[in-house]
Order: structure tokens, then sequence, then C-alpha cells
């Protein structure tokens, strides 16, 4: 697409000027599709309800109304509090360590490797070519810091898990592909920060990591790795943003689009107001366009109303672990290195389904009640408790 190419160039200048017809052409297309697809409804809850079937603007304004409240003043907290070490995970770690590292977790997070590969590329993602029997999942080594393609591995492995546990009479069907973006991200993220970033699961990995690269590792232990990992630090770029903060990116996001379909917010204002929402939330300064406004491929290739399923997956995950809890001694499992248990809740209640329902059925199935994003704010809390002792 044209503002795909004009949107990397306009990056790479940090020119939002050069981007805005484009950006401005691809609002308005975007906004006469929803209007075409469903004429009496406000076109940016269309736009949302195509990612995320049966969300409403009312649900996603409570939705963010409800972290801005909680997850704002926590980040202060944070951040006047002394920092935690994360030096462990930088330095010079070879390719072929790393990649046995990747292997590694696929077998210990119960990953089918006869069913699923794994390939490297500029940016991770998961898919599968005709069916969930042939899933492939990507990562990206880079060489001064371990972490990165380690917690890759395990998020697009959380993909690729839930793909692949779709029952096999779905395949080659319609319905042979998780319930939504946002309950497929619910899943990539319970094992990438649920799981992954859990104490236990820094315990069990850590001797592996300590055993490929024993001259890195000599003097540090699985505390200091945990702490590492959940390092909290306000940030501009979305994509290497930690948990804690990682949902109010999406929330500016979020707020930026609906105001732009409103008529609210003229696209030329647009890189003033990121960067005054930036600083609101976040407390960082923006210095330049693309680490800012232009930092996100979305917009130029038209995905606007999709942002906010990030955010959602993250808070699915906190319920469903809190369910899960329930039978499934979690911490247990993960100490053991043994994932069946989860793997199997996880499979009974959510993989099997595959399309079958949309998120707020499937919440109902296994809940009983309405998405709740208080387990999710209670579960960020709690650790940043844990880690910092606010
Ligand atoms: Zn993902």
């Amino acid at each position: 697409m044209r503002s795909e190419d004009v949107w990397h160039r306009a990056k790479e200048a940090s020119d939002f000027v050069m981007f805005a017809p484009l950006l401005e052409e691809v609002f308005a297309t975007a906004k006469r599709f929803s209007l075409y697809i469903e004429p009496d409804r406000d076109p940016y809850e269309q736009r949302l309800d195509d990612y995320e079937e049966g969300l409403t603007v009312a649900a996603c304004d409570a939705f963010f109304a409800k972290l801005r409240e909680r997850i704002v003043p926590l980040v202060a907290k944070v951040s006047a509090a002394p920092q935690v070490d994360d030096s462990l995970r930088f330095g010079e770690f070879p390719v072929k360590e790393q990649e046995e590292l990747a292997y590694y977790l696929m077998r210990t997070m119960g990953l089918d490797l006869g069913h699923v590969g794994l390939s490297t590329t500029e940016h991770p993602f998961t898919t599968n070519l005709g069916s969930h029997f042939d899933e492939r999942i990507t990562t990206h080594y880079h060489t001064d810091d371990f972490a990165s393609s380690m917690y890759s591995v395990v998020h697009e492995g959380g993909h690729a898990l839930y793909d692949t546990g779709s029952e096999d009479g779905l395949a080659y069907t319609a319905l042979d592909c998780g319930v939504s973006m946002g309950i497929h991200e619910s899943q990539s993220r319970f094992y990438e920060n649920i799981i992954g970033r859990s104490r236990a699961f820094c315990e069990l990995v850590f001797p592996k990591i300590a055993e490929l690269y024993p001259g890195q590792m000599a003097g540090h232990n699985a505390e200091e790795l945990y702490h590492a990992v959940n390092k909290v630090q306000p940030s501009l770029i979305r994509t290497e943003a930690d948990e804690v903060t990682y949902s109010l990116h999406v929330m500016i996001r979020y707020e930026l689009e609906k105001r732009i379909f409103a008529g609210q917010l003229a696209i030329a204002d647009l890189p003033a107001e990121w960067n005054r929402l930036y600083k609101e939330y976040l407390g960082v300064d923006v210095p330049d366009d693309k680490h800012g406004v232009l930092q996100d491929s979305h917009w130029s290739s038209g995905l606007i109303g999709y942002f906010p399923s990030y955010a959602l997956g993250n808070a699915y995950g906190a319920q469903f672990l809190a369910k899960m809890r329930e039978t499934v001694d979690v911490d247990a499992c993960i100490a053991a290195g043994d994932f069946a248990p989860i793997n199997a809740w996880n499979r009974e209640n959510i993989w099997r389904h595959g399309h079958r329902y949309t998120p707020a059925q499937l919440l109902d199935r296994i809940y009983g009640a309405p998405f709740d994003p208080e387990f999710y704010l209670t579960y960020l809390e709690t650790k940043c408790h844990d880690i910092y002792g606010v």
C-alpha cells in the first residue's frame, strides 16, 4: 500500500508532515467502510467490533478508565522507588546458545515440535500454513540481550499452543483459528508474562541459561533474573514496554483513534496530542515523531480499532489465571517444569473451541460472569508490591 511505503520513509526521516495526507486518507476510508457495513452504528465501534466481536465503545471506555485510574498512579509510585538492576540480561550472547534456549523453552512449554517450526525474522510472529497441523513461529536473536528472543519465543509459543490446541475436526474450516485478536493475545501474554515472568519460571529456566552462558551468568541467580525481566520503566516505544506500562501505550492510541473518528481531533494536531498524553500518563518527553506518533505500522496498514485487543489480552489472561488456580496449582506446575496441567486447562476451556464462540460467550462458559479487569489490576499491583515494595 502507498500509505505503508510513505510511512516507512516518514518514520525514517521523523517527518510527520510527509505522512499526514496519507493518514488523513486512511482514517477517512476506514470510517467510510465502517458506515457501509453498519450505517446506523458509531463507525469507530464498528472498527472495534471487527477485531473483538461484541466490543462496544462504552465497554472500552470503562475498561481504559479503570486502567488509567489504577495503573497511572502505580507507575508513578514505581518510578519513585529504587530501580531494579537488570544488567544480567545484557552482554554478549552468541546466537547458537540462544537457539538452544529457544528449543528448550518450546519443549518446556509443551509445544509439539513435530507440528511447530521455529525460524528467524526481523519482527517475531506466528502463522500457520493451511491448518493448525503446520504452525510456524519466528524470533529475532539480539546478541546483546538474550531475554528479548527468550520472551519472543514464549509469546509466539503461546499463540502456537492456542492454534495447535484447536480440535482436529476444525482443521481446514473457518473455525480453525482463535476466538478473536484479544483472546489470542490473552494466550500469548499468558505464557510470556503471567507464566514467563513469574518467579517460579525464572527459577526453572535460570539453570539452563547458566549452563548455556556460564561466564555471563557467573555470580548471578534466579532471583536477579526475576527482577531483571520485571523491571518497570516508562518509555517511548510500545513494543519495548514492560508489562505494567504496556497497556498505557495502548490506551493513548485508543483515545486518539476514537477522537479522530469522532471529528474531535485533526490529523495535523495528532503529534502534539500524542506527546501530551505520553507526558500525562507515562511522564516521558517524546523527542521526535519517529519515537512518537510514527512508531507503529498499524495505522499505515489501515488497522484502526486494533490496538485495544492488546490491552484486553493482558486483562483476559489474568482473569483466566484466577479461574485456573481453582483447580490447578499453577506455581507448582511451573516449578516442576510440568506444563501439562496448565495446557490441559487452556485446551479444555479455550483452545479446542477454535473460533466457535465470541469473547463474551467464551468468558461466560468459563466464568459464568462477564469480563472484569479487576483481576488484571490486582495482578499488576501484587507484582509491583513484590518487586518494588510499593
Ligand atoms: Zn502476539
